[in-house]
């Protein structure tokens, strides 16, 4: 039997969703999904630790409700994605406590000047130093433990896609990444298999066979899948794919969260992309 799960994606909660829970839930299920994850932005800023924009009490009130509408033909969990906690620590801490999130993201989007990684300016950097400058932010994020996986890994190839004529890829600091992947180990911690990456600019998923494969090697067991849909159409999308590259890379099972708790789907042995809960 088929399991498809997405665990991150974003509705009209985060400012650059374009589609409600309701309408990300509908295409999940027209799309074969059982299981998804809303995992929408938290993204504090100097001076707004807090992050107004979030509403998480209407959030809340929304993903109550589609739980009851949708009982039986999609289990959706509450899902948020942090930007940079390690920065915001406070704000960060305070929007997890006293809240049933099944499963906490964190993101190392910007750097702690409050610039972006798509504003680096990759044509005047080496791939090897970016991937440690990048490498070296995911290190400073493991010290905060208040999270479930790291999203997209090695996020910088999505911007510098087109400035090298390849992909960057992580492991040309294989020492760093290595020390890195262990870390998440080390905390029982995970990495997700982020499939955005396959509909733009790398044409590949964050991160690539490589690193997935390096992280398994170590002794990496927690491993999730998600789209990182910001609408409707793209839920779901290079889900089957990123089952292949995880049962490519060694893995035999997929990881999904129940308040914060990690459980395994098996990945089946007949057909790859096929999924059973097991
Ligand atoms: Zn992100
Ligand atoms: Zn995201």
């Amino acid at each position: 039997m088929s399991y498809l799960v997405d665990y991150h994606m974003h509705s009209t909660y985060s400012t650059d969703g374009n589609n409600t829970i309701n309408e990300m839930c509908q295409s999940a299920i027209i799309n074969g999904l059982k299981e998804i994850a809303i995992t929408d932005h938290f993204e504090p800023t100097d001076g707004d630790e807090m992050y107004l924009p979030y509403d998480q009490r209407g959030y809340w009130a929304e993903i109550t409700k589609a739980k009851q509408q949708y009982k039986g033909k999609l289990k959706i969990k509450l899902g948020i994605e942090l930007g940079q906690p390690y920065l915001f620590q406070e704000g960060s801490n305070a929007i997890l406590r006293d809240f049933p999130y099944d499963y906490v993201l964190a993101s190392a989007h910007k750097f702690a000047d409050g610039s972006d990684m798509s504003e680096i300016d990759y044509a005047s950097i080496s791939i090897e130093d970016v991937c440690q400058l990048y490498l070296k932010q995911l290190d400073i994020l493991l010290d905060w433990e208040n999270f479930d996986c790291i999203a997209h890994l090695d996020l910088i190839k999505r911007y510098s896609a087109g400035i090298y004529g390849k992909n960057l890829s992580l492991n040309c600091q294989h020492e760093l990444l290595s020390q890195v992947l262990r870390k998440v180990i080390l905390k029982g911690k995970g990495i997700e298999i982020n499939t955005s990456g396959l509909r733009q600019a790398p044409k590949e998923a964050m991160p690539g066979i490589d690193v997935i494969a390096l992280y398994h090697r170590l002794g990496g067991e927690i491993l999730t899948l998600g789209s990182d849909a910001h609408s409707a159409e793209d839920v779901g999308k290079g889900i089957k794919e990123a089952i292949m590259l995880a049962s490519d890379a060694g893995f035999r099972f997929i990881t999904v969260f129940n308040q914060r708790k990690q459980e395994y789907i098996k990945i089946s042995n007949e057909k790859a992309f096929s999924v059973s809960q097991g």
